[in-house]
């Protein structure tokens, strides 16, 4: 039997990359999945959740009633949701002392504050389901903290924050709560750094090889799964660098 057979999950950013990938590996582990993304990839969505048998939801996150569309969403459909994997992420790189203010908001806001927000309010309204999965996506950069990103390292600590205070909080109804930190992965995210700047960020991987986002999907697959029931509040690195940070 698959793994994730009659699991209903989440997935954040998955008209592409990692959200992408992710979205197609729980699926094939039995899992019906929900793809969330904004408007504006609403075609590459609607492919990914054609391929997949899945749904495509079109939400921006960072929108005041996110949380209330999700929730209102997964209770009429699904009645809850099993596996909730807060992959959508942005970047607004600029060096020390360039940032503007509108820049660390945005990227606080999407990254940090929507996953905090939309796992308050399943909780809220009790659909996050007994046996349940919360898997927040940070990065190396969260543990490592990367030169010139100063809002995406904050934010992405402030998401292995989450879970390791979350992590204890919910013991108790069975739901385990961890993140992956993926190093650098072949994503339209990544292909948009300057090539000196990729070339750099890749020699950080502790493996040789560029990461895909397969990589990372398969290591949300088993956080996902029930073979992964004994581990909660952890950090698993995915190509990252094994010799920074705690
Ligand atoms: P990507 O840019 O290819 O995909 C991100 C997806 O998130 C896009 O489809 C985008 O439309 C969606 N998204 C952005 N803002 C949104 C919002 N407000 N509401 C809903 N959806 C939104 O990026 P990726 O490389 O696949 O990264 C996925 C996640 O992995 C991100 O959280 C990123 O920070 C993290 N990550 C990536 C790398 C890497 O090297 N690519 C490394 C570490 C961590």
């Amino acid at each position: 039997a698959r793994p994730l057979a009659g699991r209903v999950a989440l997935v954040t950013g998955a008209a592409r990359g990692i959200g992408e990938a992710t979205a197609r590996v729980l699926a094939r582990d039995g899992a019906r999945v929900v793809c969330l993304d904004i408007p504006a990839a609403g075609d590459d969505l609607a492919a990914v959740a054609n391929a997949i048998a899945g749904e495509a939801v079109q939400v921006d996150l960072s929108a005041a009633d996110a949380p209330e569309r999700i929730n209102d969403l997964l209770a009429a459909r699904h009645d809850g949701v099993d596996i909730v994997v807060h992959n959508a992420g942005i970047t607004r790189d600029r060096t020390l002392g360039r940032m503007t203010a509108e820049e660390w908001d945005r990227v606080i806001a999407v990254n940090l504050t929507a996953p905090e927000r939309v796992t308050r309010a399943l909780l809220d309204e009790k659909l996050l389901r007994t046996g349940g999965r919360v898997i927040g996506v940070a990065s190396i950069a969260g543990i490592a903290g990367n030169r010139g990103q100063t809002n995406y390292a904050a934010s992405k600590a402030g998401v292995i924050g989450l879970v390791r205070a979350w992590a204890p909080l919910l013991a108790g109804s069975g739901i385990t709560v961890n993140a992956v930190a993926p190093g650098v992965i072949e994503t339209a995210m990544t292909a948009a750094m300057p090539a000196m700047v990729r070339e750099a960020a890749r020699r950080m991987n502790s493996l040789a090889q560029a990461g895909l986002p397969v990589d990372v999907a398969e290591t949300v697959a088993w956080l996902a799964a029930p073979a992964s029931g004994g581990v909660t509040g952890t950090v698993v690195r995915v190509c990252g660098q094994s010799l920074v940070g705690a």
